[in-house]
């Protein structure tokens, strides 16, 4: 079967095969990776080459920590805001173009008097803004935006532009789809559930500079200047969901041969399944606007719920699994993540052909 799901999400079959191969023991300790204490050497070496690859994957200078953190991206809304807002700039500014990018905001907003710089409800998130749209505080501790929208399938195509203003930014849904220019951020986060490997694990990229910002009278746990200074083992660390992230990484390279690589591909998967929707003749509407379409979440309508209903039925018995779009917005909703094979998504692809021509009218 080939699994849509939005998160957590498809791994990649040669992951899952390896980690199958070594659940019993892993090479060298005479135990699984669920059984190793987290400061032992095996999982130092898998928790250092796990950053390595992410270093290496998006060319990350050592102006940056990379981080493993725990509690998603949820846990990061407030936590960025405790550490990022100070007594001198205690507002910040949110980009608002979707469902996640609302989340984030309303849990900063009890950490300090956050601005919305744009909000695309109006028009029901469909789109991304452009830079002269946005109401840019030039004093704001940070910038906070949301790259990839999972629920609406809205997804910038460049970052925005906010001068010396640190730019952060939620990557959950499309972490390494692409290459970034890391330098361009102050922090990017992204939960592990999607593109990265299993839940339980969330990565933080972030400028050093800006952990000075954290403070002191933080609980531990939410103070990131910690864990960067103790290397993300402050407590014991999600061992498992940081041995896939290992190989998921590893896979990124090795099998892929980079994020260059990954973007072509994710480029031509997506391609696929918009031609289809553009050429249905209005029987499957798309719910971004093409200039904001995301290559992970690819969501639409049917023309009726009972016909929608008949799609996600048949889909599934098609072994095309886990379509449903988001209980808030309905409809369909493929997230064709980096390990959703190609031929996943032709199947998908023929499939939707296949059900149109047999229900348009
Ligand atoms: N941000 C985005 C863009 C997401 O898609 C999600 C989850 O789907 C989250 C944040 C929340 O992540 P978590 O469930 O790990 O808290």
């Amino acid at each position: 079967a080939y699994n849509f799901a939005a998160g957590p999400a498809a791994l990649p079959e040669s992951v899952l095969e390896q980690a199958q191969r070594e659940m019993m023991a892993l090479p060298g300790p005479k135990a699984s990776i669920l059984e190793i204490s987290h400061r032992s050497p095996t999982f130092k070496e898998i928790i250092e080459s796990a950053e390595k690859n992410i270093r290496t994957l998006l060319g990350i200078s050592d102006d940056y920590a990379v981080l493993f953190l725990q509690g998603g991206g949820r846990l990061l809304f407030s936590m960025i805001p405790m550490n990022l807002l100070t007594k001198e700039q205690p507002s910040a500014d949110y980009i608002l173009t979707g469902t996640w990018g609302k989340a984030a905001i309303k849990e900063a907003k009890k950490l300090g008097s956050m601005k919305v710089a744009w909000d695309g409800a109006d028009d029901k998130y469909t789109y991304t803004p452009a830079d002269s749209d946005l109401e840019l505080n030039p004093n704001a501790a940070f910038a906070h935006y949301t790259c990839n929208e999972t629920i609406e399938g809205v997804q910038f195509p460049t970052e925005p532009q906010t001068g010396q203003v640190p730019l952060v930014c939620d990557a959950s849904s499309d972490f390494m789809h692409k290459p970034l220019s890391v330098d361009r951020y102050g922090m990017i986060y992204a939960c592990a559930q999607k593109n990265m490997g299993p839940a339980g694990v969330s990565i933080v990229v972030v400028r050093k500079d800006l952990l000075e910002r954290s403070s002191d009278e933080l609980g531990s746990y939410l103070n990131l200047k910690l864990h960067a200074d103790e290397g993300s083992l402050m407590n014991t660390a999600p061992t498992f969901a940081i041995y896939v992230v290992r190989l998921v990484t590893d896979w990124l390279l090795n099998d892929i041969g980079g994020l260059e690589k990954m973007y072509a591909i994710n480029q031509r998967k997506a391609k696929m399944l918009y031609e289809v929707l553009d050429q249905s003749g209005g029987f499957y509407e798309g719910h971004a606007r093409q200039d904001s379409r995301s290559l992970m979440n690819v969501s639409f309508r049917l023309p009726s719920e009972e016909l929608t209903t008949a799609f996600l039925k048949q889909s599934e018995a098609a072994d095309l699994t886990s379509l449903a779009g988001h209980r808030s917005v309905g409809g369909v909703r493929a997230s064709i993540y980096n390990a959703v094979p190609v031929a996943g998504v032709e199947a998908l692809r023929d499939f939707m052909i296949d059900f149109r021509d047999k229900h348009a009218n």
